[in-house]
């Protein structure tokens, strides 16, 4: 049995937390749920979204599912997200992208695994006016997280039986930051004889995704290159509603849709439940349920190809709990 902390967030959290639970319940994996509320509903109760009993559950658990959470504007709190990759040091985050049938978007046969470093890079916030008409930003990039970062991609493609690692950067013009990034790069690939390598400068590699994405395996990234080209890709195989993705540290790890809050959707049950389900599926793998896990995966295929029990981003008027139920019944 596995126990694991879920966190439905604010917005639209709680209802796609609810329909995800619902069919991962379903799937018949043995799971007892810690449920803890964190985001601004929480706000008035506990001065603060972020509870230190949330923090403590997934410290306890290790492993945590959470909905979106609304970023509080004007209270001095950066974001809940970025607090919790902080306290946890979730340094790599993971975004698979894979073309879904039924889901349509202008390319075919998708099948990217982004992995972007989370904790430093411009990202770090240092910054600052020079003058008045100035402003200066530090971008620090360190041996230490991008040897753990590239690591991380290396030990992903293995377990997955990926073939190809790919680092993209910018070190032709960044010698010193993308450089290091690059060099260590090489050097972990070293150790991974049995998956291919190879480099791409950022720009570059936008522009063969758009053209021969076919040719692209699993992607490392600087953290604001992996935060532009796992859009790029999540825009590729169908956008937000179905984008689904993972903050990984050493021995920890919080799973969680691309997607934001939604606030114009909260209380309607209209939005696509599939980035949280798919969160969810990412998480069973990781948690070496895979039967589960495919399970589920083959029921929700079974659901987009049939295409009449899908959210209005998908072109259907299923709500969120009826698609579901529609997975829950295939199942
Ligand atoms: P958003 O992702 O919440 O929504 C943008 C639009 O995308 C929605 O209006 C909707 O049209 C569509 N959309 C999003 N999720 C969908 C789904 N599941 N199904 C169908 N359509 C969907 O982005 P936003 O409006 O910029 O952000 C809202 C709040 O969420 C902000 O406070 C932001 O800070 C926060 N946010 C949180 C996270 C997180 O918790 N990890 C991530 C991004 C944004």
């Amino acid at each position: 049995m596995h126990k694991i902390t879920w966190i439905p967030g604010d917005g639209v959290g709680p209802e796609i937390s609810d329909a995800s639970r619902a069919v991962i319940d379903a799937s018949g994996v043995d799971i007892e749920w810690e449920i803890v509320d964190a985001g601004v509903d929480v706000m008035e109760q506990y001065g603060t979204p972020l509870p230190d009993h949330v923090l403590e559950s997934v410290r306890r658990n290790k492993i945590a599912i959470k909905g979106p959470i609304t970023t509080p504007v004007g209270t001095g709190f950066r974001s809940v997200n970025v607090a919790l990759r902080k306290a946890l040091d979730l340094y790599a985050n993971l975004r698979p992208a894979k073309s879904l049938p039924g889901v349509k978007t202008r390319f075919e046969d998708i099948d990217l695994v982004i992995v972007r470093e989370n904790t430093e890079d411009l990202y770090a916030g240092i910054e600052h006016m020079v003058t008045d008409d100035a402003a200066e930003s530090i971008k620090i990039i360190t041996k230490k997280a991008s040897r753990r970062i590239v690591k991380f991609a290396f030990e992903y493609a293995l377990q997955e039986g990926r073939k190809k690692v790919t680092a993209v950067h910018k070190a032709n013009i960044m010698k010193c930051t993308d450089g290091l990034f690059l060099a260590t790069a090489r050097e972990v690939a070293q150790e991974y004889p049995q998956i291919e390598f190879e480099d791409r400068i950022v720009d570059n590699m936008c522009m063969q995704l758009v053209i021969k994405p076919e040719l692209y395996d699993v992607l490392v990234l600087p953290n604001l290159y992996g935060d532009i080209v796992s859009d790029l890709c999540a825009g590729m195989v169908g956008g937000l509603g179905v984008a689904p993705g993972a903050n990984i540290g050493e021995g920890i790890a919080v799973f969680e849709p691309v997607h934001g809050s939604a606030p114009k959707y909260k209380g309607m049950n209209k939005v696509n439940p599939l980035a949280l389900l798919q969160s969810g599926i990412l998480m069973l793998r990781y948690i070496n349920e895979r039967e589960a896990a495919d399970r589920i995966y083959e029921a929700m295929i079974a659901v987009l190809e049939e295409g009449s029990k899908v959210t209005y981003d998908l072109g259907g008027s299923a709500t969120t709990s009826q698609m579901a139920e529609a997975i829950i019944a295939r199942m």
